[in-house]
């Protein structure tokens, strides 16, 4: 399936464009008007991170004239080994604004516009209706809907990537003319199922290889060329070196794209895909202490015993003094209940909280009625107790 052009071409190049596109204006499919496409050109990015720094890099190389960037994060050191838009010297600034230094650097003609804002429901519309094109580099899935939703309401076609560890995936969703990521997904994964990169780990190339789909994508789309991703999931597998490539069919039963659509507005995203489950909610609400309380137990010599409940290799970078490895998953199999002392109080932790509250709803359930978790997990600890150790 072929699309016709997003964009309208711009009225000319100037002698300094042509030079500067002059490989993109020799190839036939682009030539003259496709470039002038790009000139014209309004492309959004959800988020300035791993995927939007190959991206919007080359987005702005190819000479899309409009550039905006979604993005209300600050660079942090551990962003560095992916996020290549960004520099040592950028850490602590927003990454919009370094994203936006870069970005002029490579190519002064474009225009960038920052949206320094977390994109929510009653803002998602102002932002994309000024937008071509959308293209998603988020990393939750409460955004990943928000955008699809946005995008289908507002009938816009966008351009989705997600990485974990050495697996990519990508599409172009555009209920016009095919599915949209609810036909693919129509629900979130249970709360604390499908963990996120900063607990799962990313191999910082692999940004490079699907936010390069995305860019491809992206101008495909606004210059009306080539055979676009729509209806097609992109399946990439770094480790065996392979593209896989999936049908994606449009969904008549989809809940906002579908015959009868049961979402016809915008919703509440953090509560549809549940950052905490409910159970996990319920027991922490009143046996959640903070780094500072666990400080003062283990100074006193209260009766504890402090569970981590992360994976090995999180446990080796950093951990609580004292604490014992059990990783969350043998609790959810069972096997790790017996291991654990009856006569001590329990206080779990993970990372920061998500997973140590998942745990404690188990425990409350298995009897350990005064077992708490430590709000905030590990990271916190550092953060207000031993700001020399390293979190990640
Ligand atoms: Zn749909």
């Amino acid at each position: 399936m072929s699309l016709p052009p997003l964009v309208e071409p711009a009225a000319e190049l100037t002698v300094d464009e042509v030079r500067r596109y002059s490989r993109h204006l020799i190839i036939p499919d682009v030539g003259m008007a496709g470039q002038k496409r790009l000139k014209n050109a309004k492309v959004l990015f959800v988020g300035a991170g791993g995927l939007g720094s190959p991206g919007l890099m080359y987005l702005a190389a190819a000479g899309v004239g409009t550039l905006g960037i979604v993005e209300f994060d600050e660079v942090d050191e551990s962003n560095l080994q992916r996020q290549v838009i960004h520099s040592q010297a950028d850490i602590g600034r927003p990454k919009a604004e370094s994203a936006r230094d870069t970005i002029k650097g490579i190519n002064p003609y474009v225009n960038v516009i920052l949206h320094e804002e977390r994109l929510e429901a009653d803002n998602v519309m102002g932002i994309f209706s000024d937008y071509d094109l959308i293209v998603d580099g988020t990393d939750n899935f409460a955004t990943r809907y928000l955008v699809n939703d946005a995008c289908v309401l507002l009938n816009k076609p966008y351009v989705w990537g997600s990485i974990y560890r050495f697996d990519g995936q990508a599409s172009v969703f555009w209920s016009e003319h095919g599915p949209c990521y609810r036909c693919l997904y129509p629900e979130p994964p249970p709360p604390g199922m499908v963990p996120s990169c900063a607990e799962g780990g990313v191999l910082g190339v692999l940004c490079a290889s699907i936010g390069s789909i995305q860019a491809n994508e992206a101008i495909k789309l606004l210059a009306g060329i080539g055979e676009p991703l729509v209806g097609r999931l992109m399946i990439y597998d770094a480790l065996e070196m392979q593209y896989r490539q999936v049908k994606v069919r449009k969904d008549p039963d989809c809940a906002v794209c579908g015959e009868n659509p049961t979402v016809t507005e915008l919703i509440d995203y953090e509560a549809f895909c549940g950052v905490v489950s409910e159970e996990a909610q319920a027991a922490a609400a009143d046996s959640t202490i903070t780094p500072k309380q666990l400080k003062e137990w283990i100074d006193e010599g209260e009766n504890i015993e402090i569970i981590d409940v992360r994976e090995p290799n999180e446990f080796e970078i950093v951990s609580i003094p004292g604490a014992r490895l059990i990783p969350k998953n043998e609790f959810l199999m069972g096997s790790a209940l017996e291991s654990l002392p009856q006569d001590k109080k329990i206080v779990l932790n993970c990372k920061t909280g998500v997973r140590s509250a998942e745990v404690l709803a188990v425990l409350k359930s298995a009897g350990f009625a005064d077992a708490v978790h430590v709000g905030g997990g590990v990271v916190g600890w550092v953060n207000q107790i031993e700001p020399a150790k390293p979190i990640y």
